[in-house]
């Protein structure tokens, strides 16, 4: 099973996946400040999850509007569970329902 064809089809599925687990490790450094340099970024502090410009709980509507330029909803859907679960294992206390409203609700 060595068709060329095959074999770069499933690299690319490989690297696809490689980047989405990059992403969501580097998620939250990047989140912003790859767009809008010149802005004030509204990134989370943690494990609080408060804006650490603002001091609203994280997204604030600044960071939801610079978190919604340049996405597809999907795009931004992907990313924003990618936060939901890293907010879940810093606030384990929190209740799904909870973290879902805030991080994904506003986002359809
Ligand atoms: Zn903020």
């Amino acid at each position: 099973m060595l068709l060329p064809g095959v074999t770069r089809t499933s690299e690319q599925a490989t690297s696809a996946v490689d980047r989405r687990a990059m992403h969501a490790q580097g998620v939250l450094a990047l989140t912003v400040k790859e767009r809008g340099g010149h802005q004030v970024e509204h990134n989370p502090d943690r494990p609080s999850w408060r804006c650490g410009v603002c001091g609203l709980s994280w997204p604030c509507e600044p960071a939801r509007e610079q978190l919604v330029r340049g996405r597809s909803r999907l795009d931004l859907a992907v990313l924003m569970w990618e936060h939901l679960e890293e907010a879940a294992r810093d606030m384990p206390q929190a209740p799904a329902s909870y973290l879902f409203d805030r991080f994904l609700r506003w986002t359809s």
